[in-house]
């Protein structure tokens, strides 16, 4: 009947799309007076609820259903609110997020590219590398102090293994697979949990060793649908700043503890001070009793309760082994962000044959708990570039000053300048190019380079830099060994 309808009235697309709906499925069909709306909905009940003030965004044409030999349709686009105060700051948000578009400020920057060589994963030029290598020193040394061993594993592993994780047949469609001369199977890590589980198990562990933690910087690769891929907040292929800690299962909550403290600090170090937390349960797709999930999410809770912070729970959104935290930032213009995670795993273990001897001479099978707490290094970089319109904090300026000299007669004092402050640990280049001042601020303030030093005889003379920072024409002079002292110093992250 409702196929019917829409024939006589000419809707010859959703038509289309009844036909194509399975026999059996339900259909939904909106009514408002004659007008027939084929929906999933929810539809509003009467225009009258819709705002009365909106603002049609967007006309953009689309073949239908995707294909370019089909007809081209129009799409409109619009948003509607219910005081005009919402709707401008609705559009205000749209504007800023397009103005920080990261793929837009990486370009500029000259950060990274991507190609159709390889959808989905990062080609990293010399100043997005060099952000990146300043994000994992970072960490390093945040987890060095915190007691982690770092590891590495590789990134192609037999077949069996996986299927002897589970992840084989839970995870399956989403790893690339690569088949040997001699046709053996492997899979390219979409996780690093399996070969973390092998290097605890070298070596016999007593309780004594535990808690242990192991990090490591894996690069894993996981299929995603190339419609999914967006810049560095979907790729393909990423690294993780993971993390597994071995423990027994009454260092669980101390242990999930430390580790929401550690994230909360290093989110407050990168300028994220709003987090929420979202708790996550078991899922209908899982594996291990229900006995060791009540255990497991008991614990969670109990550590995500003692942080005090706000926190929302996801009925049924757990990992297929165990149950999770989901850290989520906000960024400066409002938008939400999942970063960390951290998830209680009592299966893998026991699957992989890990073992450590208790204080009673038994043998045990340790809990794991899995933890990332910038996620992916690609995705947090996006991130970063977004939430500080690439104005990054000093310390993680890919290039933190540029030396000018005015004229060719004071290359020499550049360059010598260049050499100390790279001396002293900061990233440094001199632009010592045939072209005029106004034209090298410009060129540099686009790659939004914190300071230029400007140099010639005035500052030959008195041994000094004129400082240009970044968005400013106020200039001021200052002693090169006190610039020195000064910026070497706010060359690392607050709490380090
Ligand atoms: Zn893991």
């Amino acid at each position: 009947m409702q196929l019917n309808i829409l024939k006589k009235k000419g809707e010859i697309y959703k038509a289309e799309i009844i036909e194509s709906i399975p026999e059996g499925e339900d259909v939904s069909l909106y009514f408002h007076g004659d007008w027939h709306d084929l929906c999933r909905g929810p539809h509003l009940s009467s225009t009258g609820k819709i705002g009365k003030y909106f603002k049609l965004t967007k006309v953009s044409g689309a073949y239908w259903r995707g294909d370019s030999n089909n007809e081209m349709l129009q799409r409109v686009y619009g948003t509607s609110w219910s005081s005009q105060k919402e709707l401008d700051d609705y559009l205000n948000r749209i504007e800023e997020a397009e103005k920080r578009d990261h793929r837009k400020i990486g370009k500029e920057m000259d950060l990274f590219h991507f190609r159709e060589e390889s959808p989905g994963s990062v080609f990293w030029h010399q100043k997005g590398w060099s952000l990146f290598q300043k994000l994992i020193s970072y960490m390093r040394m945040k987890q060095e102090t915190a007691g982690y061993q770092e590891i590495n594993t590789p990134e192609i592993l037999d077949r069996s293994l996986w299927e002897k994780s589970g992840h084989w047949e839970k995870f399956g469609a989403n790893m690339y697979t690569s088949t040997t001369p001699d046709e053996k199977v492997f899979a390219i890590k979409p996780m690093n949990c399996p070969g973390c589980v092998q290097v605890f198990n070298q070596g016999l562990k007593s309780y004594r060793d535990l808690p242990l933690k192991m990090s490591e910087f894996g690069k894993v690769h996981r299929y995603e649908p190339s419609g999914a891929l967006h810049g560095l907040l979907r790729v393909r292929a990423f690294t993780q700043d993971d993390a597994h800690i071995f423990c027994t299962e009454e260092q669980i909550t101390e242990e999930c503890l430390t580790v929401t403290n550690l994230i909360l600090e290093i989110y407050k170090d990168l300028g994220f001070e709003e987090v929420i937390l979202k708790y996550s349960d078991r899922p209908e797709l899982r594996v291990g009793d229900d006995q060791v999930w009540d255990k497991s999410e008991a614990a969670l809770l109990e550590a995500i309760k003692a942080t005090k912070l706000e926190y929302s729970i996801n009925k049924g959104e757990g990992a297929f082994y165990g149950p999770k935290i989901e850290f989520v930032l906000r960024d400066a213009i409002g938008r939400d962000w999942q970063c960390g995670t951290l998830q209680v795993d009592l299966n893998l273990p026991g699957r992989l044959g890990a073992s450590f001897v208790d204080s009673d001479g038994n043998k045990k099978v340790p809990v794991m708990l899995h933890r990332a707490l910038f996620g992916s290094l690609e995705r947090f970089i996006g991130i970063l570039i977004e939430n500080y319109s690439g104005k990054l904090p000093f310390w993680l300026c890919p290039i933190q000053t540029i030396v000018i000299p005015i004229s060719s007669d004071f290359d020499d004092y550049a360059k010598q300048v260049n050499s100390q402050l790279k001396k002293v640990g900061l990233s440094s280049e001199v632009d010592l190019k045939n072209h005029n001042l106004n034209y090298k601020i410009r060129e540099h303030s686009l790659t939004k380079v914190p300071m230029l030093l400007i140099c010639g005889k005035k500052e030959v003379d008195s041994n000094t830099v004129t400082i240009r920072r970044l968005d400013s024409k106020k200039q001021e002079t200052m002693d090169l060994k006190k610039f020195l002292i000064k910026y070497s110093a706010l060359n690392k992250a607050p709490s380090i």
